[in-house]
């Protein structure tokens, strides 16, 4: 339980990101706390509950979930599961008159993303996609210097976002299994540069082309480890990203201008992003400028962004149709990469 003035969220599924990112940032929440747990696995809860305080009362499994409707002390669910049951809890919670926070993926197909919207718009519940960046002071100053006239004309963005994917450990399990993650490497790692491309530039891309990028790594069976996407935008501007699941984490934008290049690196990590703006002097030296922030915490900032636009009556910065846009550009780009032929978006 915690004081009644606060906005209660159930975590379902009791995984790496709940535990060592989500759970712990309540402490720093001024709006939200935890007042509930959904989980396959009754030890586990049990032992989560008791280090957060949580009444034995206020757990639940994935077959009792829909018990959460008689709880008051639910206000919202925050799904942490692997994708492809992002669409079930969410369409479930909503029946049971819950906010939804949802993580990325928002689902595997975009179909599901509809549903989950109609759900929620049926409920009068809002829908909010876990894009914590928005969150990062560092993601916001580099939107409002890309909005800006300091880059002169945006001519190209690139994004990297890479990790080296553990096939033993549970996480790695079910990120390779096409069933439960919906694809590889680009609906896990490659989100963030589309959907950092998308709120870096305010603009949606006319057309994909993409390729997938052979592996002979015998894990890559049903997902894939590394794609390469080109998007092409009306005002011009070209966008390249890369993604993958075999390499060092990296996390890297850069949007180029005729004037300045913006740089994020890393640009999407959980603690250590970094903004830099960088301009040519006499086209041989370049002036370098990094920005300095206090380090804000984007998971405490993210939980409690959901009682604010609800108390507020405003959109959360990442909405349900954000979280669909990827996905449709996210089809795009495997439809251009299995076929080899350019998509229009
Ligand atoms: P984990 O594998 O660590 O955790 C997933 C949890 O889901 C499990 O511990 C389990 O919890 C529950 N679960 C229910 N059914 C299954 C199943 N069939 N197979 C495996 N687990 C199941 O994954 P992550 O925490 O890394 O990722 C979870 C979600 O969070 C994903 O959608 C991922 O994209 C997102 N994520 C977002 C991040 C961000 O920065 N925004 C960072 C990391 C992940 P239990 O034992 O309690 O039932």
């Amino acid at each position: 339980a915690c004081e009644p003035r606060k906005f209660g969220y159930a975590i379902v599924g009791l995984g790496n990101y709940a535990i060592n990112q989500i759970l712990p940032a309540f402490s720093e929440c001024q709006h939200a706390c935890v007042t509930a747990l959904v989980s396959g696995n009754k030890e586990k809860s049990n032992r989560i509950a008791e280090q957060y305080g949580i009444e034995k009362s206020h757990l639940y499994s994935y077959e009792d979930f829909d018990k959460i409707a008689d709880d008051p002390e639910i206000d919202a669910v925050y799904i942490i599961l692997p994708n492809s049951l992002h669409a079930e809890f969410t369409i479930r919670a909503f029946k049971a008159g819950k906010h939804v926070l949802c993580e990325k993926p928002m689902a595997v197909t975009v179909e599901e993303c509809q549903n989950m919207i109609k759900a929620g718009k049926e409920a009068g519940k809002k829908l909010m996609i876990g894009y914590r960046c928005h969150f990062d002071p560092v993601t916001q100053k580099a939107i409002s210097i890309a909005c800006g006239d300091q880059l002169g004309k945006l001519k190209i963005i690139e994004t990297t976002n890479a990790q080296m994917l553990n096939p033993t450990d549970s996480a790695g399990q079910w990120r390779l299994n096409k069933k439960l993650a919906g694809g590889g490497s680009l609906i896990d790692n490659g989100i963030y540069g589309i959907n950092g491309s998308r709120y870096l530039l305010n603009e949606d891309p006319i057309e994909v082309k993409a390729t997938f990028v052979p592996t002979d790594n015998p894990i890559f069976k049903e997902v894939e480890d590394r794609i390469l996407w080109a998007m092409f935008y009306r005002s011009g501007v070209v966008s390249h990203g890369i993604c993958s699941y075999s390499t060092n984490v990296t996390s890297h934008f850069s949007l180029i201008g005729d004037k300045a290049t913006l740089l994020l690196d890393p640009a999407t990590t959980y603690w250590a992003n970094k903004v830099s703006l960088r301009q040519s002097m006499h086209h041989i030296s370049s002036f370098k400028s990094t920005f300095k922030f206090d380090q804000l915490n984007q998971f405490s900032a993210q939980l409690d962004h959901l009682p604010i636009s609800i108390a507020r009556k405003s959109e959360t910065l990442a909405t349900g149709e954000e979280g669909m846009q990827d996905l449709r550009l996210i089809k795009a780009i495997y439809e251009a990469a299995y076929n080899n032929s350019s998509v229009s978006t």
